[in-house]
């Protein structure tokens, strides 16, 4: 190397004093060449001195300064910063430690370099030695570290501002990083992760777990497959559960860790499954919902499929509730529908459900149930109910209508089930309500007819198109008149004559017999007063429907009517049927003492085609038996008409029962019933139902009204045949006498 060789190598102070170079270095140009050589910068300067004595080439790129502007420069203004001022003081009494610092120096065009520097004392053979200053710069690296710095910085933000645990691990499975809020989710006990030690807080953990076996085989395989993607749940002692993803950490295309992620579902899945109950219960009462009814009755009918099994579905609305509601208000309402909830849970079995479908409508799945076990149920519920409700100082009652469908007959679906349970309930309601009521499968095309006949039936009333005849009852042995049994008639303007058979099994299943029934009632004992007035004292009898008869006002309604046209109780005869009497006995027994204590008859109607028990005849207060026409119609002849209606007199004789004959048409059918001791008749043979004025016509009054049966002469029947139904005034009249 040459000496000096400005801007290119290591230069030299020019010629001059020479007390600016040390001798040493010019004397050496292959030291000269070794600085030369190096990528570091460096000057030499002299330690007497502290001129700058030689530079290298790396130096003047570093700095952008010329040799000539360098040599021969006293350090101290070349490194100017308080440590360098400071060192320097030092060098110059005679220190010689090294320095080795990172430092700031300007660039000729102003800019401001990190340099790394050392600077160390290079001792020559003679004087004071050199300084060596070697400068690195640094700048770049500066700016590295800087922005790695900043990365990391926005990395451990992100990873503490995440809400889930984190944790890294090498490919061995040891702790690499962590933020804080793996340790509050696990609970880590800080000093355990500042230790780091890797065993303990994995001991934690898995200690956390229910499964502290099943996690540690799991966290194994994990990893032993570096390339492995995972995800899965883990339950927590405390009750949580945590889901735990994990994925590898590459680095240079291959994987050099893991990353797991931690993350706390349970508030996640409290919340699923509170909107699971909110979506499957009513808020009100907690009890499920229609939806959820529905499912549990998509499932039974499953189980009952395959155990064939029934089940019942029960339709339980509250009767007149909005009273509640407008009366006490609304909330006071909603009490009364939680109570409801409990009195209708509390009635059941564990395994059957209650459930609210809508306003104060609840539906009931009895599992395993028959008509029985839904009849059974349906007690239980009104049974519940019966009892007063009293909230503050306040007492009431609250009743329900019922409906009963039954699977596998009412319903293929869920929905068809409910539907028919919902139609059961509805006819309770149009029945009068507080009741319940199976439903009763119709063929569709039938609804439809039925629908229509029900409405021009409702239509009919208002519009007065109903009529009521009256057929004649006659004594067998006098041929007296002992009363009338009313019968409804019904001419539509288009259908013509409509027989009661097609129409009133359809007003018994909507429930407007009841409004027809009160009609008929009415109308009869009007006739009945007005004919009394006319001096013709005829008892009539009327047919209660069993939906009417259980009508809680009743007997009030039946009282009022005869109070209302002034008719003497023992002129108006109640005709029921056998079904009123079997269907809740004890509150039919109480009914009829009541009615029977008002003064009226009361008869069972078709006696023997139900379901006929001595024991009623013998508990209830009936006056009068009457035989169905079917058995009539053998008569003489058919054995066994013969002999039941030889039994159904001889019973009515033995219990002091007045027995009639219905549906008697012929002289041999009146001559039988004569010789086995029936009293009474009514049938074509004397006449059909006849008209209001017919009637008048018919059965003149007599001079001895009101005189004893057996006061009077008989009158021989006059055969009427169903095609000459209006007997004239000028046909033979019957003498009139009281009903027995
Ligand atoms: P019905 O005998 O014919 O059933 O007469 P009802 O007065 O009970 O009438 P309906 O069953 O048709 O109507 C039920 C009423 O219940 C309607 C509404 O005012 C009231 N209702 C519905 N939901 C709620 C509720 O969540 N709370 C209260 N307090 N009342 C409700
Ligand atoms: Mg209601």
């Amino acid at each position: 190397m040459k000496p000096v060789r400005p801007a290119r190598g290591a230069a030299q102070a020019p010629e001059g004093p020479s007390d600016l170079v040390s001798p040493a270095v010019l004397l050496n140009p292959s030291f000269l060449r070794l600085i030369d050589g190096l990528q570091e910068a460096v000057w030499l300067v002299c330690a007497r001195t502290h001129a700058v004595v030689a530079v290298n080439a790396a130096s003047q790129a570093l700095l952008g300064l010329d040799a000539r502007d360098l040599v021969g420069s006293q350090i101290e203004s070349l490194a100017a910063t308080p440590e360098d001022a400071l060192f320097w003081m030092d060098a110059a009494i005679g220190r010689r430690e090294p320095l080795h610092t990172d430092t700031m120096m300007r660039h000729a065009d102003g800019r401001m370099l990190w340099v790394s520097r050392r600077i160390s004392h290079v001792p020559q053979p003679e004087g004071h030695g050199l300084w060596l200053v070697a400068m690195r710069d640094q700048t770049q690296q500066r700016h590295h570290d800087e922005e790695r710095e900043t990365l990391l910085a926005e990395l451990r933000a992100t990873l503490e501002s995440t809400a889930d645990g984190i944790l890294v691990t090498d490919l061995a499975g040891r702790i690499r990083s962590f933020n804080q809020r793996l340790a509050s989710l696990w609970g880590i006990p800080e000093d355990l992760l500042n230790e780091r030690n890797d065993d303990a807080v994995q001991a934690w953990m898995r200690r956390s777990v229910v499964d502290g076996q099943g996690y540690a085989m799991r966290l194994t395989a994990i990893q032993e497959s570096p390339l492995l993607h995972t995800s899965d749940n883990i339950k927590l002692i405390d009750g949580r559960v945590m889901e735990r993803v994990s994925l590898p950490q590459w680095s240079r295309g291959r994987p050099i860790g893991r990353v797991y992620s931690f993350r706390d579902l349970s508030e996640k899945l409290a919340a699923r499954q509170r909107i699971e109950e909110l979506s499957h219960n009513d808020m009100l009462t907690s009890l499920p919902n229609r939806r959820a009814l529905l499912e549990r009755v998509d499932y039974a009918q499953a189980m009952a499929r395959r155990e064939a099994s029934p089940f019942a579905l029960l339709n339980v609305d509250l009767d007149r509730f909005k009273q509640i509601n407008d009366t006490l208000g609304h909330s006071y309402g909603d009490r009364v529908i939680k109570e409801v909830a409990v009195r209708l849970k509390e009635s059941l079995r564990e395994v059957d459900t209650v459930a609210r479908l809508d306003g104060d409508e609840f539906a009931l799945l009895i599992h395993q149930a028959d008509a029985r076990g839904a009849e059974h149920a349906a007690r239980r519920v009104q049974e519940a109910m019966s009892r007063p409700f009293s909230f503050d100082t306040l007492s009431f009652t609250v009743t329900c209508s019922i409906g009963i469908a039954l699977f596998p007959g009412d319903g293929a679906s869920a929905d068809d089930l409910l539907a028919s349970a919902e139609r059961a309930m509805h006819w309770v309601k149009e029945s009068g309500r507080s009741a319940f009521r199976f439903h009763q499968p119709r063929k569709d095309v039938d609804l439809l007819s039925r629908m229509r006949l029900d409405h021009a039936m409702r239509r009919a009333l208002q519009e007065g198109e109903f009529r009521l005849h009256f057929q004649p009852q006659i004594a067998v042995d006098s041929g007296a008149l002992i009363g009338a049994e009313a019968l409804i008639r019904w001419r539509d303007p288009h259908r013509g004559d409509v027989p009661p058979s097609e129409f009133i099994p359809v007003a018994e299943e909507s429930g407007f017999i009841i409004a027809i029934g009160q009609w008929v009632l009415q109308q009869a004992v009007a006739q009945a007063a007005d004919w009394l007035k006319k001096g013709l004292r005829v008892p009539v009898a009327v047919n209660v429907s069993a939906l009417q008869f259980q009508q809680p006002q009743f007997v009030d309604t039946v009282a009022q009517t005869l109070r209302a046209a002034q008719l003497p109780p023992d002129l108006l005869e109640l005709e029921l049927t056998e079904s009123v009497l079997l269907r809740d006995a004890d509150e039919a027994l109480h009914r009829m003492q009541a009615l029977s204590e008002l003064g009226l008859q009361l008869a069972i109607d078709d006696f023997g085609t139900g379901y006929s028990s001595l024991g009623y005849l013998k508990r209830f207060p009936i006056q009068r038996l009457k035989v169905d026409r079917s058995f009539v119609k053998g008569l003489p002849g058919d054995a066994s008409d013969e002999g039941i209606v030889n039994a159904i007199v001889q019973m009515g004789r033995a219990l002091k029962l007045q027995v009639i004959a219905e549906g008697v048409e012929t002289e041999d059918q009146l001559a039988f019933l004569a010789r086995c001791g029936c009293q009474e008749y009514q049938g074509f043979l004397c006449a059909p139902a006849l008209d209001p004025r017919s009637f008048e016509h018919r059965f003149k009054p007599a001079d001895a009204i009101g005189t004893p049966p057996a006061a009077h002469a008989s009158a021989k029947p006059v055969p009427v045949s169903a095609a000459e139904p209006v007997a004239g005034p000028s046909k033979p009249t019957v003498r009139l006498v009281r009903g027995a």
